[in-house]
């Protein structure tokens, strides 16, 4: 297996990841709006110890999510991309695949947190849909 790799916009930012994702999400709540700009976020879930940073660090902003839980979310202090963030309560990282050298392969599985999607936002065909996190 080739690992994935990828970065931030302006290449400050370097990663790979030595694991095939876990699942792949659109996530709609109210957090990746504001991340993505206003569609939701569209991500591929890997275990953390799969994701290693290989140039630069990263800003990370603590949010707390709804279950009182912490999102540490990841973007470049240069050019502002998001790249992955990592929910404290699990072991995975979520890593947004516009930062990925190749997004091509990425598949939608599973629309998350359909209960904050705007009313604009569309579901993506063959992917099952959830209120908030996948159960
Ligand atoms: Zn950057
Ligand atoms: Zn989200």
């Amino acid at each position: 297996m080739t690992n994935r790799t990828g970065g931030c916009f302006c290449g400050a930012i370097r990663y790979e990841l030595t694991a095939e994702p876990v699942f792949q999400v659109a996530c709609h709540c109210r957090a990746c709006q504001y991340a993505s700009g206003g569609a939701p976020t569209l991500a591929m879930i890997v275990p953390r110890a799969a994701l290693k940073v290989t140039k630069g660090t990263p800003r990370t902003y603590w949010a707390e999510a709804d279950s009182g839980n912490k999102v540490g979310r990841s973007f470049c202090e240069a050019c502002g991309s998001p790249v992955f963030s990592e929910p404290s309560a699990s072991d995975i990282a979520v890593i947004k695949v516009g930062s990925l050298d190749d997004p091509s392969d990425f598949k939608v599985q599973a629309d998350i947190w359909m209960k904050a999607a705007q009313p604009w936002h569309v579901a993506h065909e063959g992917a099952f849909q959830v209120e908030g996190n996948p159960g």
